[in-house]
């Protein structure tokens, strides 16, 4: 495993779609490792494949509810609203306010192609959403009312 080098805002592959995971082999597994292994050392909640520059549709999220891993995620449906700050590891030092659903469901697969499905709530939805935008090329800060130092 290593900690890979994560992409900054201004990086035009930020803005790219991700495409949908094919291969449930060895080389995604290692993929999965190194980002779960950024993700901690950079002590974010939640990492995207093309945020170390890998255009696949892989997110690894652990907002202190448990490690989960999420190929070709896809939200199924949402409830609710909340409205609070958000941060990102590609947009560091900042955060702004974001509206995003209180409550998702969304499937996805494991890393063995077993497919699943998972509805959460809070932070943890908060986290999904983020991270599914990456996928599709989109940064929070183009949904945020307002982009702000960190104290
Ligand atoms: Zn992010």
């Amino acid at each position: 495993m290593s900690v890979r080098k994560i992409i900054t805002i201004g990086d035009e592959i930020l803005s790219k779609k991700s495409h949908p995971v094919t291969n449930f082999d060895k080389r995604l597994h290692s993929l999965i490792d190194d980002m779960v292994e950024t993700m901690q050392k950079y002590e974010g909640a939640g990492l995207a494949a093309v945020q170390v520059g890998i255009l696949r549709r892989v997110v690894v999220i652990d907002v202190g509810e448990g490690l989960i891993e999420l190929i070709n995620p896809e939200i199924i449906s949402t409830k609710g609203s909340q409205y609070g700050a958000e941060g990102c590891l590609s947009v560091p030092g900042k955060h702004g306010d974001v509206e995003r659903p209180m409550e998702v469901t969304f499937k996805a697969y494991d890393r063995n192609g077993n497919e699943y499905t998972k509805t959460v709530s809070g932070l943890f939805a908060r986290c999904v959403c983020h991270e599914c935008d990456h996928l599709d090329g989109k940064l929070y800060v183009e949904l945020a009312d307002n982009i702000v130092d960190n104290e």
